[in-house]
């Protein structure tokens, strides 16, 4: 095993944070690391060890650490003011840039992260169709919130549409609240939606739930039952959105929703986020659009934070010049290839799932379409590989490979090299 230094510095600052952190982290990533700066595709921890970037912040740094771009806009607006509460013009020219780009856009809502999107979007589905259950698909990842825990990752997946909680802490009513269907299971999800269409309010879908794609036709399924019933359909675009396409997964795969939460690369690696949709939908945030016992009161400090909003939009702007997105499927085709081979070259018993703006190595032969099916993954496996290329200098998400457009052919080149000796390590060890 190849060990990364540690230095003094960053040994007690490992230190500090066991002592005063639960589990000594925020929560998020686990190794341990402390990140002291990024640019472009790469990042640099305390002790000095240099890692090519495919964690990039859970995925906001879609065009690189520290663009130029980015960094212009947000020195631009620092010395302007913060933070103001009332409207300020970057958030209003984002929302505006989102409405161009999002085809189901017609309105936005800023709040700050991706939890309250998913949350808000719900509870407007539920205003809008007065009405108060949410189906959503097991293994599927919508935050934080009491409703998105729900069969988000079963220890024990019950029977369909029973919801299992992930966390301790939810009120048990919310549990009756949220359906559970398989994802990629065309006949269940319709199945389910028709037979509980008069209580339900919407339906929330990753279109590419973690890593797995839609399988052909459902996306299209689930668009065709939500309007035959009325359910509000909601795609859940945190992580998918500005990323496989200028217009998100709706453009990418060709399905509309009604709704759909947008994070992550919409706030340029600052904390904003939205919900999107029809104007319909969107009035209830509207007091001057609905009944009074229809609005939806929705406030935040933060929302449409001008500095994040000013670097969402320079990164918007970077993602609209011509060839971008070629650009970055193909640098993230090259590497996915570039695993495949590998992994065909050692006889490892793995395969790379996902799309080449997002995927990873899977420790598994069998069929992956939805999270039971993962259940044959070699987790084991799957965190020792992570491991050895953590220590070659190659940071990623416990199972993601975020792309970046500032990923450059030494990265590729550096990360296969990583790969390569770390099948090797894997294979030397059984
Ligand atoms: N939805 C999806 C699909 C996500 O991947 C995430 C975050 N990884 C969220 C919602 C929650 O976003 P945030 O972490 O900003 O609350």
């Amino acid at each position: 095993m190849v060990e990364a230094i540690l230095s003094e510095e960053e040994r007690k600052l490992r230190e500090t944070a066991g002592r005063v952190l639960p589990g000594g982290t925020f929560g998020n990533e686990g190794s341990g690391i402390v990140i002291r700066r990024g640019e472009g595709g790469r990042v640099w921890d305390v002790s000095g060890n240099e890692y090519v970037d495919y964690l990039l912040g859970s995925g906001p740094m879609l065009i690189g650490h520290c663009h130029s771009e980015v960094l212009t806009a947000v020195e631009e607006q620092i010395p302007k003011g913060s933070t103001f509460f009332a409207n300020n013009e970057q958030g209003i020219l984002l929302a505006d840039d989102v409405v161009d780009a999002i085809p189901c856009a017609d309105k936005v809502r800023f709040v700050s992260s991706g939890s309250e999107a998913t949350f808000y979007a719900m509870r407007a589905a539920r205003a809008f169709r007065k009405r108060d259950k949410i189906l959503k698909f097991e293994g599927g990842f919508h935050g934080m919130n009491d409703y998105a825990l729900m069969s988000m990752a079963p220890k024990r997946p019950g029977n369909f549409p029973q919801a299992m909680p992930d966390s301790p802490g939810i009120p048990q009513r919310v549990q009756q609240e949220v359906l559970i269907a398989p994802f990629n299971d065309v006949e269940a999800a319709v199945a389910l939606i028709r037979e509980h269409k008069d209580e339900l309010a919407g339906v929330i879908v990753e279109a590419f739930q973690r890593l797995i794609p839609p399988a052909p036709g459902f996306l299209e399924a689930l668009r065709e039952v939500t309007k035959e019933t009325g359910v509000v359909l909601i795609f859940d675009e945190v992580v998918t959105g500005f990323r496989f396409a200028y217009g998100g997964a709706q453009e990418y795969y060709g399905t509309v929703p009604d709704l759909c939460s947008l994070g992550k690369v919409v706030g340029g690696g600052y904390p904003l986020a939205c919900v999107a949709g029809s104007e319909e939908i969107m009035s209830h945030f509207d007091a001057t659009k609905v009944a009074e016992d229809e609005f939806m009161q929705q406030i935040g400090t933060l929302s449409g934070n001008p500095v994040a909003a000013a670097a969402g939009r320079a990164t918007l702007r970077v993602l609209r010049e011509p060839g971008a997105y070629d650009r970055l499927h193909a640098i993230g085709h090259k590497l996915m290839e570039g695993i495949k081979e590998l992994l065909q070259k050692t006889g490892t018993k793995a395969q790379v799932v996902g799309e080449p703006p997002l995927f990873d190595v899977f420790f598994t032969e069998g069929d992956v379409r939805d999270y039971r099916t993962l259940t044959s993954v070699d987790n084991a496996a799957q965190s020792k590989f992570n491991k050895e290329i953590c220590a070659r200098g190659v940071l990623k998400g416990g199972n993601k490979y975020y792309i970046s457009l500032a990923h450059t052919d030494d990265d590729i080149a550096h990360t296969l090299n990583a790969v390569e000796e770390a099948l090797a390590e894997l294979h030397a060890s059984g």
